[in-house]
This record gives C-alpha cells, sequence and structure tokens, in this order.
C-alpha cells in the first residue's frame, strides 16, 4: 500500500473523506444517519424551544439598543419570526413519525435556515436603525451563531454554511445600512475579526463533535459485530459439542438430552418407546483388512443409511460410541419398533459395502437388539432399556448377525 493510499483508508476510518469532510463511505453513512435520525429530531425539538424563547427575550436588548425601530424589533420577533419558527417545532413533534421519514438532510437543513432566520431579523433592524448602538447591537449575531454551530451542532458542512452566511449577513449590514452611520467607525474592523474569531473556534468545535460521534458510532457498529460473531460462533460450538465428529450425527451427549426429554413426556402420556443398539458385525476384521480409513469412511455411510432410513420418522439416532448405533423411538409399539429396526437393518445390508473379511456374510451389515418400555408403569429406567437392548444385541450377534432381535425379558423384572 503506498503512502498515500495508506493516508486515504485512515481518513476513511475515522469518517472522513479525501478532501477532509466527515463523511463514511455511503452504506456506512446511511447507517450512521438512521442511527442518529430520532435522537437528533429530539435534540433539534428540545434546543429549537429553548432557541425560540431565549431569542424573545433579546427584546430587551432592543428596547435597549435600538429604541428607534423597538416596534419593527418587535413585530419581527412576535408576529414574524415566533409562529413561523413555532410551526416548524409542532409539526416536528406532532408529526414526529412522519418527520422521521423524510431524508435526514431536510431537518438538517430547516434547522440551519432557522438559524439564519433569527440572524436576518437582526439584520432587517440592523439597516434601518439611526441607534449609535448599532455597532454593538451586531453582536447579537455571535449569540446565535454560537447557538447553532455548538448547541444545535448542525452538521459540520451545515454549520459551514451556517457561519458563512451569518458572515455575509454582518457585511451587508456594514456595507447596506441606510441609517445614520455609527459613531465609531473604527470599531467595525475589530468586531468583524471577532465575529470571524467566533466563527473559527465554534466551528472547529463543531468538527471536534461530530468526529467524536462518528467515532463512538464505529466503535457501537464493531463492537455489535463482533457479538454477533461470538453468539455466531458460539451457537457453531453448541453445535459441534452436540455432533459426532465423524460421521455427523448426533453425538451420546446429545442423545442423553433428547432421551431424557423424550423420557419425561412418555412418563406422562404412559405411552411406549423402543430403544435400539446397532452394531456393526466384524468391524474389526474389516479395519484390519480393509485398513482404518476405510473404516471410517463405512462407519459414516452406514450412519447415513440410518439417518435416511429414520429421516420420515421421529426417531433419534446417535453414534453411541466405536461401531455402535443407538436409535429412540418415541410412541412406539412393537410391530412398528420391529419394522423400523427390520428397515434400519436392511438399510445397511443395501449399502453393498464389500467385506472381504466377514465370515457371515459379503457386505457389511449391522445387527440390531431392541428393547420396549413404558416409562410410567415399568419400573425400568432408560440405562435399563439400554441394557436390555444391548442384550438382545448380543443375541442377534449369537444367532448368526444381520438381524434383529427383540428383548422377550417380561416387564418389571
Ligand atoms: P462384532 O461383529 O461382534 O461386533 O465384532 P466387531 O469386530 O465388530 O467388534 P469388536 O468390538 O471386536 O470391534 C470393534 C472395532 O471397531 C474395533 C475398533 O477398532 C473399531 N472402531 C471403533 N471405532 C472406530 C472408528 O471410529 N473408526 C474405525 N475405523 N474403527 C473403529
Ligand atoms: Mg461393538
Ligand atoms: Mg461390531
Amino acid at each position: 500500500m503506498t503512502l498515500l493510499a495508506t493516508g486515504r483508508s485512515l481518513l476513511t476510518g475515522l469518517g472522513l473523506n479525501r478532501f477532509g469532510r466527515l463523511r463514511f463511505e455511503p452504506a456506512e453513512e446511511a447507517r450512521f444517519i438512521q442511527d442518529g435520525k430520532a435522537a437528533r429530531q429530539t435534540h433539534f425539538l428540545i434546543s429549537g424551544i429553548f432557541s425560540l424563547v431565549a431569542f424573545n427575550l433579546f427584546l430587551l436588548s432592543d428596547w435597549m439598543m435600538v429604541p428607534d425601530r423597538f416596534d419593527l424589533a418587535l413585530r419581527l420577533r412576535l408576529l414574524v419570526y415566533t409562529p413561523v419558527a413555532l410551526f416548524f417545532l409542532v409539526v416536528s413533534w406532532r408529526f414526529r413519525d412522519f418527520a422521521l421519514q423524510l431524508p435526514a438532510a431536510i431537518t438538517e437543513w430547516v434547522a440551519m435556515l432557522g438559524g439564519v432566520f433569527a440572524a436576518l431579523c437582526l439584520v432587517a433592524v440592523l439597516l434601518v436603525t439611526d441607534s449609535p448602538y448599532a455597532g454593538m447591537y451586531r453582536g447579537g449575531l455571535l449569540p446565535i451563531l454560537v447557538f447553532g454551530t455548538l448547541v444545535m451542532r448542525f452538521r459540520f458542512q451545515l454549520a459551514v454554511v451556517f457561519c458563512l452566511s451569518l458572515i455575509a449577513l454582518h457585511l451587508l449590514t456594514v456595507f447596506g445600512a441606510q441609517g445614520v452611520r455609527p459613531p465609531y467607525p473604527e470599531l467595525e474592523a475589530p468586531m468583524f475579526l471577532l465575529l470571524l474569531a467566533v466563527a473559527f473556534y465554534t466551528l472547529a468545535m463543531n468538527f471536534r463533535t461530530e468526529f467524536e460521534e462518528r467515532l463512538r458510532f464505529q466503535r457501537k457498529e464493531r463492537s455489535a459485530a463482533l457479538r454477533r460473531e461470538l453468539e455466531a460462533s458460539q451457537a457453531r460450538l453448541e453445535t459441534l459439542s452436540r455432533q459426532d465428529a465423524l460421521t455427523g450425527v448426533p453425538n451420546r451427549r446429545r442423545f442423553d438430552e433428547v432421551a431424557w426429554q423424550c423420557w419425561q413426556r412418555h412418563h406422562q402420556t404412559g405411552e411406549q418407546l423402543a430403544v435400539m443398539l446397532l452394531d456393526v458385525d466384524h468391524f474389526k476384521a474389516f479395519n484390519d483388512h480393509h485398513g482404518h480409513p476405510a473404516g471410517d469412511q463405512c462407519l459414516r455411510l452406514v450412519a447415513k443409511a440410518l439417518q435416511d432410513t429414520l429421516a420420515d420418522g421421529d426417531g433419534t439416532l446417535a453414534r453411541w460410541g466405536g461401531e455402535e448405533f443407538i436409535v429412540l423411538l418415541p410412541h412406539t409399539d412393537e410391530v412398528v419398533a420391529h419394522r423400523v429396526a427390520d428397515r434400519l437393518v436392511q438399510s445397511v445390508r443395501a449399502l453393498q459395502l464389500r467385506h472381504e473379511a466377514s465370515s457371515t456374510r459379503e457386505v457389511v451389515t449391522i445387527s440390531a437388539g431392541v428393547a420396549l418400555g413404558r416409562p410410567a408403569m415399568d419400573g425400568r429406567d432408560l440405562s435399563a432399556m439400554v441394557a436390555l437392548a444391548d442384550r438382545a444385541l448380543y443375541q442377534a450377534k449369537h444367532e448368526g448377525r444381520d438381524r434383529l432381535v427383540m428383548d422377550r425379558t417380561p416387564k418389571g423384572s
């Protein structure tokens, strides 16, 4: 990256564009404006009310400094400025939702033009007064300038326009006044300098304030993005911690959670559920003959076949450990449990995975042990049912593998 490009990206990162104007990239700028819109609307409303009261209090200055034009000042403040300002304040309050839908620039411009309008009221008096205090009275532009740039806090670009307008109006009253010349013309230049200095300092402060506001916004956005990322990775971790890494099916931990909830539900309804233990036949021999990576792939394919077979029911499959899987089949009876277990055994056989080292079949097969129980009545717990399923599985192995055996242990034993 060249030095120039580095500088540019630094400026943009801080919300300054290449010409030092306060502005983010378009998308971020739009979010920034939207984010602050409601708060700025409220701020303009409150400071607008405050400015209206303060503006009318300056009638006292009119009365003391431009008594010859007091009637004009009174009319301008009370009969022109006040109703117009009240109109905008009431509209922005009563139709707040509508105002919030308008582009933010409209509110900003209306507020800024309100400030220029206040200055124009002073200018109108200054252009026609014969008061010897006219030079001092012109100083009334200063509080208007300070109020706009620092209290109302117009956006920096508008604050510049505002200050330039007030400087222009100041000059207009100096060169365009119709009344009697003020007695101390040598004060004009220092007064003008004073206005320039105040404009410069308040603009600097205004810039700083907006700059910091943009920094705060960026920090807020970044920490929100970080929080979202953290939540997403937490959710990912949550999922992973309940998933078997090799086959992608739920692991034992997940199974325990599901089984516990299922067990509780069945305890209330008194329905039967089935537990099935499925074990790949001669898997040690498969590994020894085909290699461990082929064994892993075989487990993945078996897990997928089992899961696909269960897909249209509400049974839960999990890897129980090694080459064993477990299935929990809720609200079922013996006929359904038998049918599902049979389909599971068939689904693995149908994979037609060659098993060169099997002493029973030429393809990979599984054996299944199935136990049925009614949590509310049998007095069995889940681990007892798993033990019964395991015994049935052992029997299936004993009877020649590639088959299922239903547990026939009498209930209550
Ligand atoms: P049986 O038909 O009686 O179940 O015999 P078996 O050989 O399948 O049973 P045994 O318990 O003797 O062997 C299980 C084998 O499963 C031993 C172990 O190396 C293998 N195994 C367990 N987990 C994994 C695994 O994640 N990947 C692979 N490739 N093999 C595994
Ligand atoms: Mg085993
Ligand atoms: Mg086995």
